[in-house]
Protein backbone atom coordinates (compact mmCIF):
# COMPACT_ATOMS: atom_id res chain seq x y z
CA UNK A 1 0.00 0.00 0.00
CA UNK A 2 1.28 3.49 -1.15
CA UNK A 3 2.02 6.22 1.91
CA UNK A 4 0.06 8.92 0.64
CA UNK A 5 2.24 12.01 0.50
CA UNK A 6 1.03 14.66 2.48
CA UNK A 7 0.21 16.89 -0.52
CA UNK A 8 -1.97 14.55 -2.27
CA UNK A 9 -5.47 16.07 -1.87
CA UNK A 10 -7.30 14.48 0.51
CA UNK A 11 -10.57 13.57 -1.18
CA UNK A 12 -7.84 11.70 -3.34
CA UNK A 13 -6.60 9.64 -0.29
CA UNK A 14 -8.80 6.08 0.46
CA UNK A 15 -10.19 5.70 4.28
CA UNK A 16 -7.36 3.28 5.11
CA UNK A 17 -4.93 6.58 3.70
CA UNK A 18 -7.05 9.21 5.62
CA UNK A 19 -6.96 7.32 8.39
CA UNK A 20 -2.81 6.81 8.49
CA UNK A 21 -2.77 10.69 7.82
CA UNK A 22 -4.74 11.44 11.13
CA UNK A 23 -2.60 8.66 12.96
CA UNK A 24 0.05 10.47 12.39
CA UNK A 25 -1.26 14.03 13.19
CA UNK A 26 -0.86 14.72 9.54
CA UNK A 27 -4.49 15.76 9.00
CA UNK A 28 -7.60 15.97 11.48
CA UNK A 29 -10.89 14.94 11.37
CA UNK A 30 -12.33 18.49 10.97
CA UNK A 31 -10.07 19.33 8.26
CA UNK A 32 -11.25 16.03 6.16
CA UNK A 33 -15.01 16.79 6.84
CA UNK A 34 -14.49 20.19 6.00
CA UNK A 35 -12.77 19.11 2.78
CA UNK A 36 -15.54 16.47 1.89
CA UNK A 37 -18.38 19.12 2.56
CA UNK A 38 -16.99 21.61 0.60
CA UNK A 39 -16.34 18.89 -2.49
CA UNK A 40 -20.40 18.10 -1.65
CA UNK A 41 -21.60 21.59 -1.91
CA UNK A 42 -19.02 21.99 -5.17
CA UNK A 43 -20.42 18.65 -6.80
CA UNK A 44 -24.31 19.36 -6.25
CA UNK A 45 -24.91 19.12 -9.69
CA UNK A 46 -24.33 14.88 -9.66
CA UNK A 47 -27.41 14.54 -7.76
CA UNK A 48 -25.53 12.52 -4.78
CA UNK A 49 -26.58 14.01 -1.36
CA UNK A 50 -30.42 14.22 -0.28
CA UNK A 51 -29.20 16.12 3.20
CA UNK A 52 -26.47 17.24 4.36
CA UNK A 53 -25.77 17.08 7.96
CA UNK A 54 -22.60 19.90 7.76
CA UNK A 55 -23.04 21.06 11.72
CA UNK A 56 -23.56 18.09 13.01
CA UNK A 57 -20.60 16.08 10.99
CA UNK A 58 -18.28 19.17 11.70
CA UNK A 59 -19.56 18.45 15.46
CA UNK A 60 -18.38 14.38 15.37
CA UNK A 61 -15.42 15.68 13.84
CA UNK A 62 -14.31 17.78 16.75
CA UNK A 63 -15.38 15.16 19.20
CA UNK A 64 -13.01 12.68 17.32
CA UNK A 65 -10.00 14.85 16.82
CA UNK A 66 -10.78 15.49 20.96
CA UNK A 67 -10.90 11.75 21.41
CA UNK A 68 -7.32 11.74 19.78
CA UNK A 69 -5.93 14.66 21.24
CA UNK A 70 -6.94 13.05 24.93
CA UNK A 71 -5.61 9.54 24.19
CA UNK A 72 -8.67 8.09 24.36
CA UNK A 73 -9.24 4.70 22.73
CA UNK A 74 -10.55 5.27 19.43
CA UNK A 75 -12.86 3.54 16.42
CA UNK A 76 -11.56 1.77 13.57
CA UNK A 77 -13.15 4.40 11.29
CA UNK A 78 -12.51 7.27 13.57
CA UNK A 79 -12.75 10.60 12.33
CA UNK A 80 -13.58 9.96 8.83
CA UNK A 81 -16.23 11.28 6.51
CA UNK A 82 -19.04 8.52 5.46
CA UNK A 83 -22.23 8.61 4.44
CA UNK A 84 -25.24 6.80 4.11
CA UNK A 85 -27.33 5.32 1.47
CA UNK A 86 -31.22 7.33 2.27
CA UNK A 87 -32.49 3.98 3.18
CA UNK A 88 -31.06 3.58 6.61
CA UNK A 89 -33.08 5.70 8.79
CA UNK A 90 -31.08 8.17 10.86
CA UNK A 91 -31.93 9.63 14.38
CA UNK A 92 -30.99 13.63 13.75
CA UNK A 93 -31.24 13.64 9.71
CA UNK A 94 -34.41 13.34 7.64
CA UNK A 95 -34.62 9.47 6.04
CA UNK A 96 -36.77 9.49 2.85
CA UNK A 97 -36.01 6.14 1.08
CA UNK A 98 -36.15 8.81 -1.74
CA UNK A 99 -39.82 8.44 -1.77
CA UNK A 100 -42.65 11.25 -1.51
CA UNK A 101 -44.10 8.71 1.20
CA UNK A 102 -41.24 9.36 3.40
CA UNK A 103 -40.67 13.52 2.79
CA UNK A 104 -39.11 15.26 6.00
CA UNK A 105 -39.56 11.87 8.08
CA UNK A 106 -37.10 12.03 10.90
CA UNK A 107 -36.65 8.95 12.72
CA UNK A 108 -36.69 8.38 16.44
CA UNK A 109 -33.69 5.72 16.44
CA UNK A 110 -30.52 4.97 14.16
CA UNK A 111 -30.10 1.60 11.97
CA UNK A 112 -27.74 -0.72 13.79
CA UNK A 113 -25.98 -0.33 10.83
CA UNK A 114 -25.97 3.31 11.46
CA UNK A 115 -25.02 3.02 15.37
CA UNK A 116 -22.24 0.75 14.28
CA UNK A 117 -20.34 3.42 12.42
CA UNK A 118 -21.08 6.23 14.81
CA UNK A 119 -19.66 3.54 17.74
CA UNK A 120 -16.55 3.42 15.77
CA UNK A 121 -15.72 7.19 15.29
CA UNK A 122 -16.96 7.53 11.44
CA UNK A 123 -18.27 11.22 10.50
CA UNK A 124 -21.46 10.71 8.82
CA UNK A 125 -21.72 14.26 6.31
CA UNK A 126 -25.58 13.35 4.78
CA UNK A 127 -27.93 10.59 3.09
CA UNK A 128 -27.51 9.37 -0.37
CA UNK A 129 -30.03 9.58 -3.09
CA UNK A 130 -31.31 6.03 -4.40
CA UNK A 131 -33.80 4.60 -6.52
CA UNK A 132 -37.52 4.73 -4.71
CA UNK A 133 -37.89 2.06 -1.41
CA UNK A 134 -34.38 0.13 -3.45
CA UNK A 135 -36.07 -0.15 -6.40
CA UNK A 136 -34.74 0.32 -9.86
CA UNK A 137 -31.01 -0.43 -10.89
CA UNK A 138 -30.52 3.72 -12.58
CA UNK A 139 -31.13 6.15 -9.31
CA UNK A 140 -34.00 7.20 -11.71
CA UNK A 141 -36.52 6.25 -9.53
CA UNK A 142 -35.86 8.73 -7.00
CA UNK A 143 -38.60 11.29 -6.17
CA UNK A 144 -35.88 13.80 -5.82
CA UNK A 145 -34.44 14.01 -9.02
CA UNK A 146 -31.43 11.47 -10.86
CA UNK A 147 -27.52 11.14 -9.61
CA UNK A 148 -25.24 11.24 -12.68
CA UNK A 149 -22.08 9.03 -13.06
CA UNK A 150 -19.14 11.08 -12.71
CA UNK A 151 -17.94 9.69 -15.60
CA UNK A 152 -19.85 10.87 -17.94
CA UNK A 153 -22.76 12.75 -16.52
CA UNK A 154 -25.69 12.28 -18.87
CA UNK A 155 -25.18 7.99 -17.95
CA UNK A 156 -26.72 6.68 -15.03
CA UNK A 157 -24.72 5.96 -12.23
CA UNK A 158 -26.83 2.47 -11.71
CA UNK A 159 -28.91 1.45 -8.85
CA UNK A 160 -30.42 1.37 -6.48
CA UNK A 161 -27.37 2.74 -4.68
CA UNK A 162 -26.45 4.61 -7.08
CA UNK A 163 -25.66 7.79 -5.21
CA UNK A 164 -23.82 5.83 -2.67
CA UNK A 165 -21.40 4.63 -5.52
CA UNK A 166 -21.24 8.52 -7.47
CA UNK A 167 -20.19 9.52 -3.97
CA UNK A 168 -17.22 7.59 -3.92
CA UNK A 169 -16.43 7.86 -7.92
CA UNK A 170 -16.70 11.84 -7.69
CA UNK A 171 -14.46 11.67 -3.94
CA UNK A 172 -16.69 13.12 -2.29
CA UNK A 173 -16.36 11.08 0.86
CA UNK A 174 -13.94 7.95 0.56
CA UNK A 175 -16.66 5.14 1.81
CA UNK A 176 -19.94 4.70 2.31
CA UNK A 177 -23.50 2.17 2.92
CA UNK A 178 -25.45 0.37 0.29
CA UNK A 179 -27.93 -2.01 0.03
CA UNK A 180 -28.33 -4.75 -2.24
CA UNK A 181 -31.33 -6.92 -2.95
CA UNK A 182 -30.53 -8.09 -6.13
CA UNK A 183 -27.75 -6.09 -7.35
CA UNK A 184 -27.74 -2.67 -6.03
CA UNK A 185 -24.30 -2.58 -4.58
CA UNK A 186 -22.39 -4.55 -7.24
CA UNK A 187 -24.12 -3.19 -10.37
CA UNK A 188 -23.60 1.02 -9.22
CA UNK A 189 -20.02 -0.04 -7.93
CA UNK A 190 -19.29 -1.50 -11.63
CA UNK A 191 -20.42 0.98 -13.78
CA UNK A 192 -18.62 4.05 -11.52
CA UNK A 193 -16.10 2.16 -11.21
CA UNK A 194 -15.19 1.66 -7.33
CA UNK A 195 -15.55 -1.55 -5.33
CA UNK A 196 -18.35 -2.89 -3.46
CA UNK A 197 -19.74 -6.25 -1.76
CA UNK A 198 -22.87 -7.57 -0.46
CA UNK A 199 -22.07 -9.92 2.48
CA UNK A 200 -24.20 -12.90 2.55
CA UNK A 201 -27.64 -12.54 4.07
CA UNK A 202 -27.60 -12.03 7.78
CA UNK A 203 -23.93 -11.15 8.11
CA UNK A 204 -25.09 -7.60 8.83
CA UNK A 205 -28.48 -6.03 10.74
CA UNK A 206 -31.42 -5.43 8.51
CA UNK A 207 -32.71 -3.59 11.70
CA UNK A 208 -33.85 0.19 10.58
CA UNK A 209 -32.74 -0.84 6.89
CA UNK A 210 -35.96 0.08 5.26
CA UNK A 211 -37.63 -2.97 4.04
CA UNK A 212 -37.71 -3.60 0.42
CA UNK A 213 -37.71 -7.44 0.13
CA UNK A 214 -36.67 -8.84 3.41
CA UNK A 215 -35.36 -12.61 2.29
CA UNK A 216 -32.99 -10.44 0.34
CA UNK A 217 -32.17 -7.10 1.43
CA UNK A 218 -28.54 -6.91 2.95
CA UNK A 219 -26.12 -3.82 3.68
CA UNK A 220 -22.82 -3.71 2.68
CA UNK A 221 -19.65 -1.20 2.09
CA UNK A 222 -18.99 0.75 -0.98
CA UNK A 223 -15.46 2.48 -0.97
CA UNK A 224 -12.59 2.34 -3.55
CA UNK A 225 -10.82 -0.61 -2.58
CA UNK A 226 -11.41 -4.29 -0.89
CA UNK A 227 -9.22 -2.89 1.57
CA UNK A 228 -11.56 -0.17 2.47
CA UNK A 229 -14.34 -2.06 1.84
CA UNK A 230 -12.89 -4.78 4.64
CA UNK A 231 -12.16 -1.65 7.10
CA UNK A 232 -16.09 -0.69 6.62
CA UNK A 233 -17.34 -4.50 6.67
CA UNK A 234 -15.70 -5.46 10.07
CA UNK A 235 -17.69 -2.42 11.62
CA UNK A 236 -20.70 -3.06 10.06
CA UNK A 237 -20.91 -6.81 10.54
CA UNK A 238 -22.57 -9.08 13.46
CA UNK A 239 -25.21 -10.21 15.46
CA UNK A 240 -28.15 -8.19 15.99
CA UNK A 241 -31.31 -9.39 18.35
CA UNK A 242 -33.18 -6.46 17.08
CA UNK A 243 -33.21 -8.12 13.42
CA UNK A 244 -34.27 -12.28 13.61
CA UNK A 245 -32.80 -12.78 10.61
CA UNK A 246 -29.22 -12.00 11.10
CA UNK A 247 -26.98 -14.53 12.10
CA UNK A 248 -24.90 -16.22 14.89
CA UNK A 249 -21.75 -16.32 12.88
CA UNK A 250 -18.75 -15.46 14.15
CA UNK A 251 -17.18 -12.13 12.55
CA UNK A 252 -13.65 -12.78 10.92
CA UNK A 253 -10.70 -10.20 10.71
CA UNK A 254 -11.19 -9.04 7.11
CA UNK A 255 -8.03 -7.10 7.23
CA UNK A 256 -6.45 -9.59 8.17
CA UNK A 257 -7.76 -11.93 5.91
CA UNK A 258 -6.07 -9.63 3.36
CA UNK A 259 -2.78 -10.17 4.13
CA UNK A 260 -3.01 -13.38 5.18
CA UNK A 261 -0.60 -15.58 2.60
CA UNK A 262 -2.14 -18.83 0.54
CA UNK A 263 -0.21 -22.21 0.70
CA UNK A 264 1.98 -22.17 -2.45
CA UNK A 265 1.37 -18.87 -3.05
CA UNK A 266 5.00 -16.81 -3.98
CA UNK A 267 4.63 -12.64 -4.44
CA UNK A 268 4.22 -13.15 -8.28
CA UNK A 269 1.47 -15.91 -7.48
CA UNK A 270 -0.39 -14.81 -4.49
CA UNK A 271 -3.71 -16.69 -5.87
CA UNK A 272 -1.57 -19.78 -6.11
CA UNK A 273 -4.28 -22.77 -6.00
CA UNK A 274 -6.94 -20.37 -5.88
CA UNK A 275 -10.00 -21.92 -8.24
CA UNK A 276 -11.80 -19.78 -9.76
CA UNK A 277 -15.32 -21.10 -11.25
CA UNK A 278 -16.10 -19.44 -14.79
CA UNK A 279 -19.82 -19.74 -15.50
CA UNK A 280 -20.63 -20.58 -19.34
CA UNK A 281 -24.47 -18.67 -18.59
CA UNK A 282 -22.40 -15.09 -17.59
CA UNK A 283 -20.54 -15.33 -21.18
CA UNK A 284 -23.40 -15.46 -23.19
CA UNK A 285 -24.97 -13.63 -26.54
CA UNK A 286 -26.62 -10.70 -24.13
CA UNK A 287 -23.19 -9.68 -22.75
CA UNK A 288 -21.84 -6.76 -25.03
CA UNK A 289 -18.16 -7.00 -26.50
CA UNK A 290 -16.49 -4.80 -24.55
CA UNK A 291 -17.68 -5.87 -21.47
CA UNK A 292 -17.05 -9.50 -22.35
CA UNK A 293 -13.57 -8.50 -23.41
CA UNK A 294 -12.39 -6.75 -20.43
CA UNK A 295 -14.09 -9.66 -17.94
CA UNK A 296 -12.17 -12.04 -20.12
CA UNK A 297 -8.50 -10.28 -19.91
CA UNK A 298 -9.87 -9.78 -15.59
CA UNK A 299 -9.96 -13.81 -15.64
CA UNK A 300 -6.30 -13.73 -17.58
CA UNK A 301 -5.26 -11.22 -15.07
CA UNK A 302 -6.24 -13.83 -12.05
CA UNK A 303 -4.61 -16.63 -13.53
CA UNK A 304 -1.36 -14.89 -14.18
CA UNK A 305 -1.62 -14.37 -10.68
CA UNK A 306 -1.65 -17.74 -10.13
CA UNK A 307 -5.89 -18.69 -10.12
CA UNK A 308 -6.41 -21.67 -12.11
CA UNK A 309 -10.32 -21.09 -14.06
CA UNK A 310 -12.79 -24.31 -14.02
CA UNK A 311 -15.60 -24.51 -16.26
CA UNK A 312 -18.99 -24.35 -14.36
CA UNK A 313 -22.63 -24.34 -15.22
CA UNK A 314 -25.59 -22.39 -13.52
CA UNK A 315 -28.04 -23.36 -15.49
CA UNK A 316 -30.83 -22.12 -14.40
CA UNK A 317 -29.65 -18.21 -14.44
CA UNK A 318 -32.00 -16.62 -17.05
CA UNK A 319 -34.84 -18.20 -14.44
CA UNK A 320 -33.24 -16.23 -11.58
CA UNK A 321 -35.30 -12.83 -13.35
CA UNK A 322 -38.86 -14.39 -13.39
CA UNK A 323 -38.02 -15.75 -9.60
CA UNK A 324 -36.92 -12.24 -8.49
CA UNK A 325 -39.12 -10.62 -9.91
CA UNK A 326 -42.14 -12.73 -8.61
CA UNK A 327 -40.46 -13.00 -4.98
CA UNK A 328 -39.22 -9.44 -4.47
CA UNK A 329 -42.38 -7.51 -5.31
CA UNK A 330 -44.53 -10.22 -3.40
CA UNK A 331 -42.77 -9.09 -0.22
CA UNK A 332 -42.57 -5.37 -1.11
CA UNK A 333 -46.21 -5.50 -1.58
CA UNK A 334 -46.18 -6.54 2.14
CA UNK A 335 -43.54 -4.60 3.52
CA UNK A 336 -44.57 -1.23 1.78
CA UNK A 337 -48.60 -2.07 3.18
CA UNK A 338 -46.90 -0.36 6.49
CA UNK A 339 -47.48 3.36 4.76
CA UNK A 340 -51.05 3.75 4.66
CA UNK A 341 -50.86 7.49 5.87
CA UNK A 342 -51.93 6.95 9.31
CA UNK A 343 -48.17 5.71 11.11
CA UNK A 344 -46.20 7.95 9.23
CA UNK A 345 -45.32 9.60 6.37
CA UNK A 346 -47.29 11.42 3.54
CA UNK A 347 -51.05 11.74 4.05
CA UNK A 348 -53.43 13.20 1.31
CA UNK A 349 -54.70 16.47 2.69
CA UNK A 350 -58.21 15.74 1.10
CA UNK A 351 -61.12 12.36 1.46
CA UNK A 352 -63.74 11.64 2.44
CA UNK A 353 -63.58 8.14 4.40
CA UNK A 354 -60.89 6.25 5.65
CA UNK A 355 -60.77 4.00 2.39
CA UNK A 356 -60.07 7.10 -0.04
CA UNK A 357 -57.57 8.55 2.56
CA UNK A 358 -55.69 5.26 2.15
CA UNK A 359 -56.09 5.28 -1.52
CA UNK A 360 -55.22 8.99 -1.82
CA UNK A 361 -51.90 9.01 0.35
CA UNK A 362 -50.85 5.83 -1.67
CA UNK A 363 -51.44 7.14 -4.98
CA UNK A 364 -49.81 10.48 -4.25
CA UNK A 365 -47.17 9.32 -1.82
CA UNK A 366 -45.35 6.42 -4.26
CA UNK A 367 -43.69 6.63 -7.31
CA UNK A 368 -44.90 4.55 -10.76
CA UNK A 369 -42.14 1.74 -10.42
CA UNK A 370 -43.15 0.95 -6.72
CA UNK A 371 -46.95 0.97 -7.90
CA UNK A 372 -46.07 -1.25 -10.12
CA UNK A 373 -44.22 -3.80 -8.36
CA UNK A 374 -46.80 -3.04 -5.22
CA UNK A 375 -49.42 -4.41 -7.95
CA UNK A 376 -47.39 -7.30 -9.63
CA UNK A 377 -46.76 -8.51 -5.75
CA UNK A 378 -50.33 -8.38 -4.45
CA UNK A 379 -51.42 -9.97 -7.49
CA UNK A 380 -48.96 -13.23 -7.67
CA UNK A 381 -49.77 -13.57 -3.76
CA UNK A 382 -53.54 -13.57 -4.11
CA UNK A 383 -55.50 -16.41 -4.26
CA UNK A 384 -55.57 -18.67 -7.23
CA UNK A 385 -52.46 -17.33 -8.48
CA UNK A 386 -50.22 -18.05 -5.15
CA UNK A 387 -49.35 -21.89 -6.81
CA UNK A 388 -48.67 -21.04 -9.64
CA UNK A 389 -46.24 -17.98 -9.43
CA UNK A 390 -44.81 -17.60 -5.57
CA UNK A 391 -44.81 -20.93 -4.72
CA UNK A 392 -42.99 -21.87 -7.84
CA UNK A 393 -40.77 -19.26 -7.57
CA UNK A 394 -39.68 -20.36 -3.99
CA UNK A 395 -38.96 -23.64 -5.24
CA UNK A 396 -36.58 -22.78 -7.90
CA UNK A 397 -35.18 -20.44 -6.12
CA UNK A 398 -33.95 -23.46 -3.57
CA UNK A 399 -33.08 -24.61 -6.90
CA UNK A 400 -30.57 -21.94 -7.67
CA UNK A 401 -28.77 -21.85 -4.53
CA UNK A 402 -28.39 -25.72 -4.98
CA UNK A 403 -26.71 -25.03 -8.42
CA UNK A 404 -24.41 -22.69 -6.34
CA UNK A 405 -23.50 -25.70 -4.21
CA UNK A 406 -22.66 -27.84 -7.16
CA UNK A 407 -20.32 -25.59 -8.63
CA UNK A 408 -18.41 -24.66 -5.09
CA UNK A 409 -17.53 -28.72 -5.08
CA UNK A 410 -15.21 -27.87 -7.73
CA UNK A 411 -13.85 -23.82 -7.36
CA UNK A 412 -13.68 -21.73 -4.58
CA UNK A 413 -14.85 -18.78 -5.70
CA UNK A 414 -17.22 -17.82 -9.26
CA UNK A 415 -16.03 -14.58 -11.51
CA UNK A 416 -17.73 -12.88 -14.06
CA UNK A 417 -19.52 -9.59 -15.58
CA UNK A 418 -21.63 -8.18 -12.61
CA UNK A 419 -23.59 -5.84 -15.75
CA UNK A 420 -24.24 -6.93 -19.29
CA UNK A 421 -23.28 -3.21 -20.26
CA UNK A 422 -22.10 -0.22 -19.50
CA UNK A 423 -23.80 2.44 -18.07
CA UNK A 424 -26.65 3.63 -20.26
CA UNK A 425 -27.81 7.63 -21.24
CA UNK A 426 -30.24 9.07 -18.54
CA UNK A 427 -33.93 8.49 -19.71
CA UNK A 428 -32.94 5.60 -22.33
CA UNK A 429 -34.69 3.14 -20.78
CA UNK A 430 -38.47 2.88 -20.66
CA UNK A 431 -39.51 -0.55 -20.68
CA UNK A 432 -39.44 -2.17 -17.07
CA UNK A 433 -38.88 -5.56 -18.35
CA UNK A 434 -35.96 -4.61 -20.09
CA UNK A 435 -34.24 -2.73 -17.45
CA UNK A 436 -34.98 -5.59 -15.23
CA UNK A 437 -33.75 -8.01 -17.71
CA UNK A 438 -29.80 -6.50 -17.33
CA UNK A 439 -29.87 -7.74 -13.52
CA UNK A 440 -29.32 -11.03 -14.81
CA UNK A 441 -25.95 -11.67 -13.24
CA UNK A 442 -26.38 -10.07 -9.57
CA UNK A 443 -29.67 -11.71 -9.17
CA UNK A 444 -28.77 -15.80 -8.50
CA UNK A 445 -26.34 -14.79 -5.98
CA UNK A 446 -29.02 -12.35 -4.09
CA UNK A 447 -31.52 -15.30 -4.66
CA UNK A 448 -29.32 -17.81 -2.95
CA UNK A 449 -27.95 -15.42 0.14
CA UNK A 450 -23.93 -15.63 -1.42
CA UNK A 451 -22.00 -13.10 -0.72
CA UNK A 452 -20.80 -10.97 -3.54
CA UNK A 453 -18.82 -8.19 -5.18
CA UNK A 454 -17.51 -6.09 -8.02
CA UNK A 455 -14.41 -4.36 -8.43
CA UNK A 456 -12.97 -2.54 -11.20
CA UNK A 457 -11.26 -4.35 -13.86
CA UNK A 458 -10.95 -2.00 -17.04
CA UNK A 459 -12.79 0.50 -19.30
CA UNK A 460 -15.22 0.54 -22.34
CA UNK A 461 -13.84 3.30 -24.69
CA UNK A 462 -15.67 4.29 -27.88
CA UNK A 463 -16.61 7.12 -30.42
CA UNK A 464 -19.39 8.00 -29.30
CA UNK A 465 -18.32 7.93 -25.18
CA UNK A 466 -14.84 8.73 -23.04
CA UNK A 467 -13.86 5.92 -20.50
CA UNK A 468 -17.05 4.10 -18.78
CA UNK A 469 -15.62 1.60 -16.24
CA UNK A 470 -16.08 -2.16 -16.53
CA UNK A 471 -16.48 -4.45 -13.06
CA UNK A 472 -15.84 -8.07 -11.90
CA UNK A 473 -17.92 -9.73 -10.33
CA UNK A 474 -16.70 -12.59 -7.41
CA UNK A 475 -19.35 -14.89 -5.87
CA UNK A 476 -18.25 -16.77 -2.77
CA UNK A 477 -19.75 -19.48 -0.95
CA UNK A 478 -21.47 -18.23 2.25
CA UNK A 479 -19.93 -16.71 5.19
CA UNK A 480 -16.60 -16.40 2.93
CA UNK A 481 -16.35 -12.72 2.39
CA UNK A 482 -12.64 -12.83 3.67
CA UNK A 483 -12.22 -14.72 0.54
CA UNK A 484 -13.27 -12.38 -1.79
CA UNK A 485 -12.06 -9.52 -0.25
CA UNK A 486 -8.58 -11.07 -0.10
CA UNK A 487 -8.81 -11.87 -4.35
CA UNK A 488 -10.07 -9.02 -5.07
CA UNK A 489 -7.12 -6.71 -2.27
CA UNK A 490 -4.30 -9.12 -4.92
CA UNK A 491 -5.77 -8.13 -7.72
CA UNK A 492 -5.84 -4.63 -6.70
CA UNK A 493 -2.34 -4.63 -5.75
CA UNK A 494 -1.51 -5.89 -9.71
CA UNK A 495 -3.72 -3.38 -11.01
CA UNK A 496 -4.32 0.07 -11.23
CA UNK A 497 -7.95 -0.21 -12.34
CA UNK A 498 -9.42 0.95 -9.11
CA UNK A 499 -7.19 3.98 -8.99
CA UNK A 500 -8.50 5.58 -12.12
CA UNK A 501 -10.59 9.19 -11.48
CA UNK A 502 -13.41 10.35 -13.57
CA UNK A 503 -11.71 12.38 -16.60
CA UNK A 504 -12.74 15.66 -16.33
CA UNK A 505 -13.87 15.98 -12.85
CA UNK A 506 -12.76 18.77 -11.20
N1 LIG B 1 -32.34 -3.65 -9.83
C1 LIG B 1 -32.96 -4.56 -8.90
C2 LIG B 1 -34.38 -4.14 -8.65
O1 LIG B 1 -34.79 -3.21 -9.24
C3 LIG B 1 -32.16 -4.64 -7.63
C4 LIG B 1 -32.48 -3.56 -6.65
C5 LIG B 1 -31.76 -3.73 -5.34
O2 LIG B 1 -30.86 -4.55 -5.20
N2 LIG B 1 -32.21 -2.98 -4.36
O3 LIG B 1 -35.08 -4.72 -7.88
Amino acid sequence: MSTPTPTAPLHELTLTQQSQLLASGQTSSVALTRHALARIEAHTALGAFLHVGAEQALADAAASDARRAAGQTLGALDGLPIAHKDIFVTQGMPTTAASKMLKGYQSPFDATVVAKFKAAGAVSVGKLNCDEFAMGGANENSAYGVTRNPWATDRIPGGSSGASAVAVAARLVSGTTGTDTGGSIRQPAALTGITGIKPTYGRCSRYGMIAFASSLDQAGPMARTAEDCALMLQAMSGFDERDATSAQQAVPDFLAALHTTRQGATAAQPLAGLRVGIPQEFFGDGVSADVLATTRAALAQLQKMGATLVDISLPRTELSIPVYYIIAPAEASSNLSRFDGVKFGHRAAQYDDLTDMYRKTRAEGFGPEVKRRIMIGAYVLSHGYYDAYYLQAQKLRRMIADDFQAAFKVCDVIAGPVSPSVARKIGSQTDPVAEYLADVFTLPASLAGLPGMSLPCGFSESGDHGPLPIGLQLIGNYWQEAGLLHTAHAFQQATDWHKQTPTGLS
